[in-house]
């Protein structure tokens, strides 16, 4: 029986609160229902059989594609020797194995601690570095996400200097939600991005009582934004001076901008990092990372860090499988990510110049964003904004669906090295139909 993605659509909506994660709903779905049943590198196909181009990468893991072979393998080596973890008891050697490996190329790693979700990882290193630092606050950013749980998830810049700088709620807020504990936004200062003379007027004053300084090195839930050029380097500066923690949250740089993260990209080196997404490459898997005397706060247990599938044996498989991949030759999957990416990004921009269409296109290797406004580059998701970067973006977004193409949320392309030049030919012909609907 060959079910439709419509007929499914309203099984669905009878059994399940909308889909599983609510960004979905939050105006970021697609506006027909896809059900996919199959993939293979850098396509998918849906219980309709019609076969799309994949961008969305299940949100950014898939950093090898669908079904790379060696890594299925690998995984499928694990699964039949052994399925269940028990990561309060028992350990499997390819831990050590795996952390070994991820020590050597990410820059801030001395110590690291597996757990499964982004957003718990960034949980256990915000406690890791109150604990260390004995202080309460932290600093977060606009434009930036740090998972779902209550003291990270959205709220609005305060603007007014005067201000103790704590977000606040608002119905503009596209990450608002009801059920938030009220006091959460009372956990961290929450400031505008890539602008270093508010964060240290803000360390002026309130520096000595700041535990954490916690940021997406390169802001690519804020439209892949690069940090300004010296940006990093003083908050790295700023830190040392408070005595405060840098964490940068590479759940999505993390093994996607090269295999030793955005911090070896750029330079610098915070104390703690999050990692989740691209490190198991579509295996729910995710890593706190830093230095060994802020980790060690775990082996002393003045820490507690714990969690029933933390290091389970199929997703640290996936984890050594993904490094054994990427290393390959010199890190050869990354020259590949980005010279297909420049074609596929140089490709968009003559379109739309073709078409009279301002485009701003950017992004590190391995992601990028279009956004149809003036402008080479945007520093910061407020400026995109304001510069109604983000207007048309989820009808564009829809409209290359309905050619077969489909991107992440917000209009993020994910690459993967299962990419080839004929499909970004396809996706460049797809692109130049759906601009003209624009
Ligand atoms: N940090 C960043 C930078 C993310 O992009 C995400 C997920 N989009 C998270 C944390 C949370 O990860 P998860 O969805 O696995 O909880």
């Amino acid at each position: 029986m060959a079910f439709k993605n419509t007929e499914l659509w309203e099984r669905a909506q009878k059994v399940m609160p909308g889909m599983h994660s609510n960004l979905r709903q939050l105006g970021y779905g697609f506006r027909k229902p896809h059900f996919i049943v199959r993939g293979k590198g850098a396509h998918i196909w849906d219980v309709e059989g019609r076969d799309y181009l994949d961008y969305v990468m299940g949100l950014g893991p898939g950093i090898l594609g669908h079904g790379n072979e060696e890594y299925v393998e690998a995984l499928k080596k694990q699964l039949d020797s052994m399925c269940f973890g028990a990561s309060g008891t028992y350990a499997v050697p390819l831990e050590v194995e795996w952390a070994e490996k991820f020590v050597r190329h990410i820059p801030c790693a001395e110590k690291v601690r597996l757990s499964v979700t982004g957003s718990e990882a960034v949980q256990l290193a915000i406690r890791l570095a109150r604990a260390y630092t004995g202080r309460r606050y932290f600093i977060r950013f606009e434009g930036h996400y740090h998972g779902w749980l209550d003291n990270v998830l959205g709220g609005m810049v305060n603007d007014n200097p005067i201000a103790m700088p704590f977000a606040y709620e608002s119905a503009l807020d596209t990450l608002a939600t009801e059920g938030n504990d009220p006091e959460a936004f009372l956990q961290s200062f929450k400031l505008p991005w890539n602008d270093i003379g508010i964060v240290e007027r803000v360390l002026e004053k309130y520096g000595e009582q700041v535990a954490l300084i916690i940021m997406e090195p390169i802001n690519c839930n804020g439209g892949c934004c690069m940090p300004l050029p010296g940006y990093l380097e003083r908050i790295r500066e700023l830190c040392s001076k408070y005595g405060i923690v840098l964490c940068f949250d590479e759940v999505i740089t993390g093994f996607r901008v090269g295999l030793s993260g955005a911090q070896g990209l750029l330079g610098v080196t915070p104390d703690m990092s999050t990692f989740g997404k691209g490190m198991a490459a579509g295996m729910p898997v995710s890593a706190v990372t830093g230095k060994k005397e802020i980790m060690d706060l775990l082996v002393q247990n003045r820490v507690v860090g714990i969690g029933t599938f933390n290091g389970y044996p199929l997703g640290v498989a996936a984890c050594l499988a993904t490094i054994d991949i990427l290393e390959r030759d010199n890190g050869a999957i990354y020259e590949h990510i980005g010279r297909i990416q420049k074609r596929l990004m140089d490709g968009l921009r003559d379109l739309a110049r073709k078409r009279g269409l301002p485009a701003l296109v950017q992004g590190p290797r391995g992601a990028f964003n279009l956004y149809f406004m003036e402008g080479d580059v945007a520093h910061t998701a407020r400026e995109i904004s304001d510069g109604g970067g983000t207007d048309r973006i989820e009808d564009w977004r829809n409209m290359l669906a309905d050619e077969g193409i489909l991107l992440m949320r917000g209009g993020r392309w994910y690459m993967c090295a299962a990419l080839t030049d004929e499909d970004v030919s396809r996706s460049l012909e797809c692109a130049d139909r759906a601009m003209a609907r624009l």
